[in-house]
């Protein structure tokens, strides 16, 4: 039955609760895009997720393509990690000590990345702002570049946005960011050798680095061009400047080797420093950032640049992560992948036939749908921003209705996971056709 025919489901619980939250909490979310301001409606409680699904607190099942905005490589409440972090918890929940988990937690992504040496952290936003920190102690200079779309955290630094010519200052991206923190940051536009190189020509002398996703994921899914990364990569070693690839959302996700897996292994380059989050965490706050030994030497306390968390390398996340990580074969990778291309494939053939313009742009197995984009692919933040993000409201709330938790915001990607089996594909692919012509009236009206 077509989604505006049903009956819609309960969410008189979500409700409630999201006004008793409103009231302890600004906006009643702890992290903005749950509050469903992109896309209006109700944001859902959860109460419960298991494998694939999503239940929340009016009953209601959803089949999550969320995946915790990406940690969770396995799915929700994997059994192996639920015992681990069991017979962690059971241990004692926190040490203050150096402990066994969090070393091979470490020689774990040492063993699957470039990086020579990691330090832990409890979130991807300490892990770009440390290794920033260390990027600036270890080269001397202050200047860090950044590209617009790409979001590293709320790091005041990477809060910038682009100012009025290429190579001018940054401007603050948020009140509460002094111009004086975003000085020092220039922002370019994304997949852009030209503005890269003509910023390097013009002052390379005074870059510590340059800070990238690797593969953006925060405007929507726009990899690459195939190059690039090497390319940035060669024009910050020609400089002094580092290279510090984020992998926070790509990390252990697209590839065993994250997005280095699939562009730097093969072309025989590394970056300089990474930062890592989300799965090798298993769905607990454990981040880390690494790279080579020269420059994590300078951290404290073997160096001067000062860093440091009363909860890093926690017993319980690092257990969850290195039991995530452990478990990542290449299988579950294989599935995934097999996933995303079923369930990306079937999200544009709906469309299609709906007669909705769209794009379906992937890096591996993350991938997203830009709705009614005015170009013909999206290699840039402008070309991302130039979607009509009604359309996407339509689609969104249409699969929502029946049973589909897609991210509530056109910007992000969608995330699969090894959970994701035949029942919850079928249920998405059984979704997308009604949805796409909600979308579909959403784009003529
Ligand atoms: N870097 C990237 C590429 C991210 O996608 C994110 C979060 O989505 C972060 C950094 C910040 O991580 P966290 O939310 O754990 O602070």
């Amino acid at each position: 039955s077509s989604p505006d025919a049903r009956t819609p489901l309960p969410t008189d619980g979500s409700a409630a609760w999201f006004e008793r939250a409103h009231r302890v909490t600004p906006g009643g979310v702890n992290s903005p895009v749950r509050a469903f301001n992109a896309v209006g409606g109700t944001p859902r409680f959860m109460v419960s997720g298991q494998g694939a699904w999503l239940t929340d607190v009016d009953g209601n099942d959803y089949v999550d393509l969320i995946c915790s905005w990406g940690p969770l490589l396995l799915g929700h409440a994997h059994p192996e990690v639920q015992a681990r972090v069991a017979e962690a918890v059971a241990r004692g929940t926190s040490y203050g000590t150096p402990s066994r988990s969090e070393v091979e937690l470490a020689e774990e992504i040492v063993a699957r990345t470039p990086v020579e040496q990691v330090r832990l952290v409890s979130s991807g936003t300490e892990a770009t702002m440390s290794a920033i920190r260390l990027a600036r102690g270890f080269t001397g200079r202050d200047v860090v570049v950044k590209f617009a779309g790409c979001y590293h955290g709320h790091v005041d630094s990477l809060l910038a946005e682009a100012g009025s010519g290429l190579a001018t200052h940054a401007v603050a991206g948020t009140p509460g960011v002094p111009a004086a923190s975003v000085e020092a940051t220039v922002v370019l536009p994304y997949n852009d050798r030209a503005a890269v190189e003509q910023l390097f020509a013009q002052r390379g002398g005074e870059i510590a680095c340059l800070v990238t996703e690797a593969s953006p994921g925060n405007m929507g899914v726009v990899p690459p061009e195939p190059g690039f990364n090497e390319f940035l990569a060669q024009t910050c070693a020609r400089h002094g400047a580092l290279f510090v690839s984020d992998e926070v959302m790509t990390g252990f996700r697209v590839s065993r080797q994250g997005q280095w897996g699939l562009d730097g292994a093969r072309e025989g380059w590394a970056p300089d420093l990474m930062t890592f989050g989300k799965v090798m965490g298993g769905g607990f706050p454990a981040a880390a950032f690494g790279g080579r030994a020269d420059v994590m030497g300078m951290l404290s306390p073997q160096g001067p640049v000062y860093q440091a968390g009363t909860l890093s390398g926690n017993p319980v996340a690092t257990t969850a992560g290195l039991t995530t990580l452990r478990l990542a074969a290449d299988e579950v990778y294989a599935h995934v992948d097999a996933a995303a291309a079923t369930v990306s494939a079937a999200a544009g053939e709906a469309l299609t036939a709906a007669g909705v313009p769209h794009l379906v742009q992937h890096d591996g197995n993350m991938f997203s749908v830009f709705f009614a984009p005015q170009v013909d692919r999206v290699v840039d933040y402008v070309g991302a921003a130039s979607q009509d993000t009604a359309v996407f409201r339509a689609f969104f709330h249409a699969m929502l209705e029946q049973g589909v938790y897609l991210p509530p915001s056109a910007f992000e990607a969608w995330f699969l996971s090894a959970a994701h089996d035949d029942r919850a594909i079928g249920h998405v692919l059984d979704a997308l056709p009604g949805a796409a012509r909600a979308a579909a009236r959403a784009h003529e009206g």
